[in-house]
């Protein structure tokens, strides 16, 4: 290390269990930042100060007015350039560190790109503010092995939780799914504080920095929430919380990953066949779809309706119903893999 970035970071440095050696190791590593909200905000502007040699940001929205009361990256100048928040992040957080790596990227995080935004990072820190997000999340990082830092924040309360694949709990130990829609407080209805939400920030980026310095030995092992306001801190013990038979981290299936292109496949409980929802928004023309089918010769008994439409496949006991959303139930197989090339073959995908 230079003598110029000793200089820069000799206040980090004398920090006894970082040190030279630690020093070395932040800027080796890369970490990414999904969301660029309040949370993301005060994470990545820690971490790029504390000279993380590559930092990468993905967000996928527009700097609002009503972000610059709580997002410690953006200022009034950079309202006034309409710009996307990721490009913003990477402008000042090059302001703040001009001998590391940032890549701001402005994308909506999805099964499709998930893995290829992930891959090369070594923790994965949580700027979202939902669990669709979180257990992609989850999938992404058991699936990689790669570290994440559950954080969220509303009011005057955060939590904060360290994930380590394979060690700790998951998010799925934790939450069978995400919870039903419009069941949860968001910013938008309950409002949040700015310092609560760089307090939470500030604790992901700490955790961030232990992982990245190879000191897991110290990483907060519960899972953590503070009220700011009322001034309570809860510590939940997650010493036994995996789960035996969780999912992602002791099964390896990856739920939320396979929504890749938007498809999901799941064996329908307790009857010998299996469903196919594929991306939002698909339309089929069952009419159309009806004359195509029925021309085929290993096919019997196209019918169709309005609502769906339905085949037999010849001489095998397997029959599929389609709607016109593009859902369809294969009827005879437990086989996904089966049901999901019967739909490839006959309804495309
Ligand atoms: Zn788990």
């Amino acid at each position: 290390m230079g003598e110029r970035l000793f200089d820069r970071y000799s206040r980090q440095i004398f920090f006894q269990p970082i040190g030279v050696e630690g020093q070395k190791r932040l800027s080796d590593s890369c970490a990414l930042v999904i969301g660029c909200g309040a949370t993301g905000s005060a994470s990545a502007g820690m971490l790029a100060r504390a000279g993380v040699g590559r930092l990468k940001v993905v967000d996928r929205d527009f700097l609002d007015e009503t972000n610059l009361q709580r997002q410690s990256l953006f200022d009034e100048e950079d309202l006034k350039t309409g710009l996307p928040k990721a490009v913003l992040a990477e402008k000042n957080l090059g302001r703040i560190n001009s001998s590391i790596k940032v890549e701001g990227i402005v994308a909506d995080v999805n099964p499709s790109n998930i893995e290829a935004l992930a891959s090369g990072a070594d923790v994965i820190l949580d700027g979202t503010d939902n669990f669709e997000t979180r257990f992609l999340i989850n999938d992404c990082a058991v699936k990689t092995h790669t570290p994440w830092i559950y954080a969220a924040c509303i009011g005057s309360q955060g939590m904060l939780m360290n994930i380590i694949p394979g060690e700790t709990p998951c998010l799925r130990c934790l939450m069978e799914t995400t919870p039903p829609v419009g069941t949860i407080p968001t910013c938008e209805t309950a409002g949040i504080l700015g310092p609560t939400a760089q307090l939470i920030g500030s604790m992901q980026a700490t955790e961030a920095i232990k992982i990245l310095t190879g000191h897991r030995e110290s990483l907060m092992k519960d899972l953590i929430r503070v009220d700011t306001w009322a001034w309570t801190l809860q510590r939940f013990d997650l010493s036994d919380a995996r789960l035996d038979n969780c999912p992602v981290c002791r099964l390896g299936r990856y739920d939320f990953l396979q929504l890749r292109s938007g498809v999901m496949i799941t064996s329908l409980c307790g009857s010998n066949a299996v469903q196919i929802v594929p991306p939002n928004g698909s339309k089929i023309g069952l009419k159309e779809l009806a004359s195509r089918l029925s021309r085929l010769s290993e096919l019997d008994d196209v019918t169709h309706n309005p609502f769906l439409l339905r085949f037999k496949l010849r001489h095998k006991d397997i029959d599929m119903t389609v709607f016109p959303d593009g859902r369809a139930i294969v009827q005879g197989t437990k086989e996904p893999s089966l049901a999901r090339d019967l739909y490839s073959k006959y309804i495309g995908m």
